[in-house]
């Protein structure tokens, strides 16, 4: 399942070949995804011209010139690839450099499959002759249309917490919001309405970066009087330490997409702690070994000795 940084990293590979683009066409080989297409799902999105392309949480945001929103999901096994027209790849395989028009392509790297074309969903096609297609193998991911100005109120978005790279998380909100509370920290930092977009896999990074227990009582975040403490500050810091350590590899890997598909999607990433149950701990001199336990029915990999 993607979670946000390759969402973001996506974000950052679409962003040159459909931001300012106007959409010529576009195509759905089947009706549904895990929900039904929008009603005149291509209609509504012909002629439009793609103003931005943001990401919140983990969708990705396409704002069109007409008012409305293509909002995209990648549930499980998304990805987009990406073919520009020949002379635009000429110029990037030749390693003389990206075209002048294309900034850095972050956002191109290696599959952990191959490409089937018989997952190939929608085709969206741009006036600069770009196609880009979505694929998505377990079709758990959607795309829905929404009104701009009633985005913020969207069932999706209304109860997000913030972003997790943004300027309102920081160790006041986190201290403000898990004041009183009982949740354990692993519940606590899955929880939506309190960050936005954090995932199973980088909730045990960053507690095992910041060497807090995810059983540790969430309550404890907060000082007597409402403050943050050391911890909540190395938790905050943490977060976006995992975070931005995943989205600069996403971008690096992709440094070398002439190895590649053009396929926007997975990227291998090396994990601290999770997925390494029963490896030795690698802070320094740490004697730990990296344990698993069960939280929500989700696995949580952690240090017993270092996170407390
Ligand atoms: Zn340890």
């Amino acid at each position: 399942m993607p979670e946000l940084p390759e969402v973001e990293t996506v974000r950052r590979g679409l962003e040159p070949v459909l931001v300012g683009q106007k959409l010529t066409k576009v195509s759905m080989r089947r009706p549904d995804l895990r929900f039904p297409f929008p009603e005149n799902f291509s209609k509504r999105l012909k002629g439009q011209t793609i103003t931005a392309l943001q990401r919140r949480a983990k969708y990705l945001l396409a704002h069109l010139s007409g008012g409305e929103v293509l909002v995209m999901h990648l549930g499980m096994s998304g990805r987009f690839t990406i073919v520009e027209p020949p002379k635009l790849s000429a110029t990037s395989k030749s390693g003389i450099g990206p075209h002048p028009k294309i900034k850095e392509r972050p956002g191109q790297f290696v599959t952990e499959t191959a490409h089937n074309t018989k997952h190939d969903h929608v085709i969206f096609e741009t006036a600069a002759g770009a196609t880009v297609t979505y694929n998505d193998t377990r079709r758990f991911g959607y795309m829905l249309l929404v009104e701009g100005d009633d985005l913020h109120n969207h069932k999706m978005f209304c109860n997000l917490g913030p972003e997790p790279l943004g300027n309102e998380l920081h160790a006041d909100y986190l201290a403000s919001v898990a004041r009183g509370r009982k949740s354990d920290l692993k519940a606590f930092l899955m929880d939506q309405r309190i960050i936005a977009g954090l995932g199973n896999i980088y909730v045990c990074e960053a507690l095992f970066h910041a060497g807090l227990s995810p059983d540790r009582k969430s309550a404890t975040l907060t000082s007597k009087t409402g403050k943050p403490l050391v911890r909540t500050q190395a938790l905050v810091a943490s977060i976006r330490l995992v975070l931005n350590g995943a989205i600069a590899a996403g971008g690096s890997t992709l440094r070398d997409y002439k190895k590649t598909d053009g396929s926007l999607g997975y990227f291998q990433h090396k994990f601290v702690v999770y997925g390494r149950e029963g490896e030795p701990c690698t802070k320094p001199r740490c004697k730990g070994v990296i344990a698993r336990k069960i939280h929500s029915g989700r696995s949580t990999f952690f240090c017993p000795k270092c996170q407390k």
